[in-house]
């Protein structure tokens, strides 16, 4: 099968051979898989351990599967295989398993390739009215509903996001469904004015936040958040990337901010709000698997491959 191998570098292979299915799996044929800043992050060198097919936002076809009900049926998935027994698992934090394997990032051949086999109890069936190219948002908007599983965002907390890349549009569209006051603050006023509709925008660091969430994707981002943020206010961090930062950690003692870092979330309130219709991006750019170097170096707001 076509698939775009990972190891320090990306290669485009089409005798990769096709997975198949053990017990309690489905074999997934891809219809749509997204590239995600992770994905770049990796071929920088987030993941230096990381080898195999990268990706792991998808929309696929169930066309092999133990469990009858999913035969047939388009899906997406969850990203992260866990395993069932470790202190974690037993305790309500699958997503956090010491033992996970995590599609196309950790220790499991991801989706940029015609198949994959999953878990079933990781696939969700997507909705029959649903198209494909709209659930293919579903995970990036998971993790940012972790958000507001984590914080609890009133209709009168004043809010600001850092960034104004997708992962910052996909916070923003789902914050701004609780009525927050919430402003974006962003580097380029071409971009931000995408957010225009839902959020108030700005390129100044001139007010204070109940609530800052750095979604930046940069090292910077944690460092402006806490320029902004109220005393005994709080910082969500959803920015992952290759390298470190320095930061005065006493600031954050003396006001008592509470950092919070937020990761993976809920899959099924993501395909509801989707189907909804609450949750709006602009539409996504898609590319043959070949065309992989064309496809990581456009600008366009989401770009993904088609099967
Ligand atoms: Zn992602
Ligand atoms: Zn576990």
């Amino acid at each position: 099968m076509k698939a775009l191998y990972y190891d320090k570098g990306l290669r485009y292979l089409e005798d990769y051979p096709k997975p198949s299915p053990k017990a309690g799996e489905s074999l997934v044929k891809i219809i749509i898989s997204a590239i995600c800043n992770t994905d770049k992050e990796i071929l920088k060198g987030y993941r230096p351990d990381f080898k195999g097919i990268l990706g792991h936002e998808f929309v696929g076809l169930v066309v092999e599967s133990d469990e009858p009900s999913l035969i047939g049926r388009r899906v997406v998935g969850e990203i992260n295989e866990n395993c069932g027994h470790c202190i974690y698992c037993k305790t309500g934090r699958p997503t956090h398993c010491e033992n996970r394997r995590v599609l196309g990032i950790s220790g499991k051949n991801g989706t940029f390739a015609e198949y994959i086999t999953m878990r079933n109890e990781l696939l969700h069936i997507v909705p029959e009215d649903l198209p494909s190219e709209v659930a293919v948002f579903t995970e990036p908007l998971a993790a940012a509903l972790e958000i507001l599983e984590q914080v609890h965002i009133k209709p009168s907390t004043k809010v600001s996001i850092v960034g104004d890349g997708r992962l910052a549009y996909m916070i923003g569209q789902a914050v701004s469904l609780t009525g927050a006051d919430l402003t974006i603050i962003g580097k380029q006023e071409e971009k931000l004015s995408l957010f225009k509709p839902f959020a108030k925008v700005t390129t100044k660091l001139d007010d204070t936040y109940e609530v800052v969430i750095d979604a930046s994707g940069s090292p910077t981002g944690l460092l402006t958040a806490q320029k902004i943020v109220r005393k005994k206010g709080i910082i969500v961090i959803k920015s992952t990337y290759a390298g470190e930062i320095q930061i005065d950690m006493s600031d954050f003692v003396v006001n008592e901010v509470t950092i919070k870092g937020s990761r993976c979330g809920p899959f099924k309130p993501a395909l509801q709000l989707l189907k909804l219709g609450l949750i709006n991006f602009p539409p996504i750019e898609l590319y043959e698997l070949e065309d992989y170097e064309k496809a990581f170096s456009s600008r366009g707001f989401k770009v993904g491959f088609k099967f």
